[in-house]
């Protein structure tokens, strides 16, 4: 079956496409991601997404436009902003599905503990059902330890913070100043 897998990073796509390979699915990987911030680190996102095609012989559909405008307009700060930024990857990830001829669509979204596992799962429910494209569910929650693990031994890039310059804010915040340069 020709699915396509919405890639948030290198470090969490290793799995999902192992396990759906293994399930019988022909995956490709699409890298939608204007949530991610600032553009250097957009760039290393999109280069680790890069390895993981190269390395495990898979096609990759990239947007490489650096998406902060199009994220402040649609997504927005403060509450609710999470939900906001699922809906526009997912809705692209079901929308490009359907124009470019896939049976099925999925996220390595579903791969981390640290997101809204049931928001996700249940938004990607809807827009399967709006794009008529069959959504496979995961849940490699419990294997995110393995997945990073694998990220390792490739050497591929892993993230400090989810994406925005909302979460890195807050990853960063009770850093004491002054040991940023200490990280040089
Ligand atoms: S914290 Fe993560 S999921 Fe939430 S808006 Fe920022 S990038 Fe998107």
């Amino acid at each position: 079956v020709k699915l396509l897998l919405h890639a948030c990073c290198g470090p969490c796509a290793l799995l999902p496409i192992r396990t759906l390979r293994e399930a019988g699915h022909t995956v490709t990987l699409l890298f939608y991601n204007p949530n991610i911030h600032p553009f250097m680190e957009f760039r290393k996102r999109l280069r680790a997404v890069e390895l993981v095609g190269e390395r495990e012989h898979v096609d990759v559909i990239e947007e490489d436009r650096y998406g902060l405008d199009e994220f402040l307009d649609r997504v927005g700060r403060g509450e609710g902003r999470c939900r906001r930024c699922y809906e526009l990857r997912l809705s692209r990830t079901f929308r490009t599905a359907a124009e470019r001829g896939f049976e099925s669509a999925t996220t390595t979204l579903l791969t981390s503990p640290q997101q809204d596992h049931e928001c996700i799962r249940s938004m990607s429910e809807k827009l399967a059902e709006q794009y008529r494209v069959q959504f496979v569910y995961l849940d490699l929650r419990q294997r995110h330890r393995e997945a990073q693990e694998l990220a390792r031994k490739y050497s591929l890039y892993r993230q400090q913070y989810c994406g925005c310059i909302f979460s890195e804010y807050e990853r960063y915040r009770t850093v004491e100043r002054g040991a940023e340069e200490g990280d040089r």
